[in-house]
């Protein structure tokens, strides 16, 4: 199999160049492959790059899925802060495949890795790519989204996720640029076509996915998806399993949330992080129990007279054991936390 490529490089420094997928030219031979771009020239890449002709080439890496049920394929994401080294893997992923098309949901850090979903899903199947569904506003799921574009996939998101982009992408960009060089190349900003209010159902042909958009909990932009012939959950970051979860909403819509996740039909689940299938709602334990330590411990503090300074070394610090990067998130998460409860 053949696809076409963009060779694409820093404007400031040649040498920083990465090879770029143009998604939909996937042909047999080099020659129908050719003959396709020739017919139809693909849209030009965002601004900023020194691009060089799209060429064909043998098709390259695919991002490595897992098939957990028939027709729903997952990716595990690495528990790990961005960087060079995993470029920005760090984070589950999904598609499944209808009679009619497929819904990717969650995309990753950059570009490339949604130019890997694709090339995952053309090896199972050629039926179009009709949805790409993002379960909130972190860059770790959103970015990816790019390589989408000029597909005719539509990205699907939580009614205020349009407006949480707008305010935190271009912060997200220049992060991750920094962070992950050259394989952040080509990624573009990410506008949502549909937003859910509360709930949209989205037939895949023969198969009914299930949207819900909750009320603030990880973030003010939680979208779940429920497979409905397979009862398996995905629930973005409300979830999280061995990654310490990441508070950047409220903590107690977090836990009210997780109560009423607990009584969707659900078997199993695909988590934000870790998993990457978790059985339902056991795998919902984890979660609740650290956020129950980190409200007890956090309103110990204010109750104490604590300054949010000191308390923030001690709230949840018995929780460290039962998870990864516990140093990189929980500080955070009792600033949150601290700053919440403080006002009740
Ligand atoms: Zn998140």
């Amino acid at each position: 199999m053949f696809e076409a490529i963009l060779t694409i490089c820093l404007l400031a420094a040649g040498t920083d160049c990465r090879d770029a997928l143009l998604p939909g030219y996937e042909a047999a031979t080099r020659e129908a492959c050719d003959m396709a771009l020739a017919a139809t020239p693909p849209d030009p890449l965002p601004a900023g790059h020194a691009p060089s002709s799209p060429a064909c080439k043998p098709v390259g890496a695919a991002l490595d899925f897992t098939e957990v049920a028939p027709g729903i394929f997952v990716h595990l994401g690495q528990i790990a802060e961005p960087d060079r080294g995993n470029r920005g893997d760090m984070s589950n992923i999904g598609f499944i495949i209808g009679q009619r098309s497929v819904a990717v949901i969650d995309t990753g850090s950059a570009r490339w890795v949604g130019e890997a979903i694709w090339r995952a899903i053309r090896a199972h199947t050629n039926l179009p790519v009709s949805h790409v569904i993002l379960t909130h506003m972190h860059p770790d799921h959103v970015f990816g989204a790019s390589a989408f574009a000029g597909t005719g996939a539509r990205i699907v998101g939580h009614a205020t996720l349009n407006r949480a982009l707008a305010d935190r992408q271009e912060n997200y960009r220049q992060s991750l640029a920094a962070l992950l060089g050259p394989a952040f190349l080509g990624t573009a900003s990410v506008v949502p076509d549909i937003t859910v209010q509360d709930s949209l159902h989205i037939d895949l042909g023969n198969r009914v996915l299930d949207l819900r958009a909750w009320p603030i909990g990880h973030t003010g932009t939680d979208l779940t998806v429920l497979d409905r012939e397979t009862a398996i959950l995905f629930t973005g970051d409300l979830i999280f399993e061995r990654h310490l979860p990441a508070l950047d909403g409220s903590l107690r819509g977090w836990q009210s949330v997780l109560t009423e996740l607990a009584t969707l039909p659900a078997t199993r689940i695909v988590p934000g992080h870790g998993g990457p299938v978790l059985d339902w709602p056991d795998g919902v334990a984890g979660m609740q129990r650290y956020l129950g330590v980190l409200e007890r411990d956090t309103r110990a503090a204010i109750d104490n007279g604590q300054r949010l300074g000191d308390a923030v070394h001690d709230i949840a610090a018995s929780e460290a054991p039962h998870w990864q990067l516990f140093e990189a998130f929980n500080p955070r998460n009792a600033t949150v936390a601290y700053t919440e409860l403080e006002w009740e």
